[in-house]
């Protein structure tokens, strides 16, 4: 099939990929000139584990091309993705001026019969929406279609490849033919694609991220609760995560979510119940206490240093808003960053692979290490703000050594809470 991805970002691209890799043609289109350059002289744009192998295999079997030219990256496709950036506005609603501005392109553009897809986060009625932008100066016949994406970043390939499910709003029995087809090979375990309405499919994925980011608070509290009481995070989630209508996963404490879809989804939920006169009251509560515990590892700072950080060097590792990923939208440890500055101390920071995208946001106002053990030199503290593998194992005696104080402060769990009282250390974590 010939397909287009518009917008090639980190949806946008591990798509393009993955249905090139599937043997499709596939061109992705963007309007970032330097991205798009960059992609052509065959380097990846983002870190995604797995994606830069297969990225290079369709390139040079021809499969997979760029461009910045919507009129020639559609032309001859048979399914158009957009794959385009749906920020919060300023009143929390998903913007939709990038998924818009394209659809009205494409009404002059398209040439035949085309399926254009949603794979954007957008709100209920979105894809009415898109379907009257292009309808107005449509010659040609069309369909859109809702595909919202679940892939995890740090993950994305593995996911996309091998979704969970897929869930396809389209009320059109020829777009569900073609996309049936097109996500064939990705469902062979037996996977299921669950088709619906457009509206239902939208709601889908606005349902399936705040209720993720309800577990992660709903743990959050319960580990703010463990340490007013004298309980164990751990062992809490245990014992609950062992009953199945629960579940294992998603039941880590820490310092709230972050990353580019969670708080923004949850926001944009919530403003859509609000227009629609519902008042979503738990989901008021999930952005109320994420706010509060992004920054919670500042009241155990402050309070070791008797409210004084003027002067102190904190040791940061970890920026990206989880690991695997460069990603750091929305990232706790920015707030972290942001908080420790304006207390007038100086962050030392290591992150294997998000301290470019940093340096592009905040440049020096921090100082950057070329490895965990270089960001504690002449450092106070240490915090953890990402569970990157490589910090699960850490050489202790080196962190004593360099810090001035034996202080660490994990926003992730990553240590034994008797380990590190047998070592001399003092640890904060979150729940224990
Ligand atoms: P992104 O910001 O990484 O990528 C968006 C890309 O669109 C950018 O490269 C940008 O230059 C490009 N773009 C903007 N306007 C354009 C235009 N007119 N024509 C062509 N390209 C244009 O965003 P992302 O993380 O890939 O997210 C895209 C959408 O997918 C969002 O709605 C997001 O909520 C959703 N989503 C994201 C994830 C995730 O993990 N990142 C997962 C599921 C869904």
């Amino acid at each position: 099939m010939k397909i287009a991805v518009i917008g090639t970002g980190y949806v946008g691209l591990v798509t393009g990929t993955c249905f090139a890799e599937t043997g499709n043609h596939v061109t992705c289109v963007d309007i970032d000139e330097v991205k798009v350059q960059k992609l052509q002289s065959g380097k990846v744009t983002i870190y995604e584990p797995g994606l830069e192998a297969i990225f290079e295999r369709n390139i040079k079997q021809k499969r997979l091309d760029f461009t910045t030219d919507l009129k020639e990256g559609v032309k001859d496709a048979e399914v158009i993705f957009l794959a385009l950036p749906t920020p919060p506005g300023g009143d929390g609603a998903a913007d939709l001026q990038y998924v818009l501005k394209v659809a009205d392109d494409l009404g002059h553009i398209l040439d035949k019969y085309a399926v254009i897809v949603d794979k954007s986060t957008v709100p209920v009625g979105t894809a009415d929406k898109v379907h009257n932008a292009i309808e107005k100066n449509a010659k040609v016949e069309f369909d859109v279609v809702s595909n919202p994406e679940f892939l995890r970043e740090g993950v994305a390939v593995d996911d996309f490849m091998k979704p969970d499910r897929v869930v396809i709003g389209t009320q059109s029995d020829k777009a569900k033919k073609i996309m049936e087809r097109l996500y064939a090979p990705l469902v062979r375990q037996g996977n299921p694609i669950i088709f619906m309405d457009e509206r239902s499919a939208e709601l889908t994925k606005y349902a399936a991220n705040s209720f993720l980011a309800t577990k992660i608070t709903f743990m959050n509290e319960i580990a703010n609760l463990c340490e007013r009481l004298g309980a164990n995070v751990d062992m809490v989630r245990k014992g609950i995560g062992t009953d199945t209508r629960i579940g294992k996963r998603f039941l880590f404490a820490g310092i709230g979510y972050g990353g580019s879809c969670f708080p923004k989804d949850v926001q944009a939920l919530a403003k859509s119940a609000k227009d629609a006169q519902y008042d979503f009251k738990i989901l008021n509560a999930v952005m109320d206490v994420n706010t509060t515990q992004k920054t919670r590892l500042m009241d155990n700072l402050n309070g070791y240093f008797k409210n004084n950080l003027e002067g102190k060097t904190i040791a940061m590792w970890g920026l990206a808003f989880k690991p695997n990923t460069d990603d750091i939208r929305e990232a706790p440890a920015l707030y972290n960053i942001e908080a420790l500055i304006s207390a007038g101390a100086k962050v030392q920071a290591y992150d294997p692979e998000a301290m470019e995208n940093v340096k592009g946001q905040i440049g020096d106002k921090i100082t950057y290490a070329e490895n965990p053990y270089d960001a504690l030199k002449g450092a106070d503290a240490l915090m953890i703000m990402t569970e990157w593998p490589v910090f699960r194992t850490p050489d202790f005696d080196v962190i004593k050594e360099e810090l001035s104080e034996p202080l660490i402060l994990d926003g992730r769990n990553l240590y034994e809470v008797d380990q590190m009282q047998e070592l001399g250390l003092t640890y904060f974590s979150i729940g224990r």
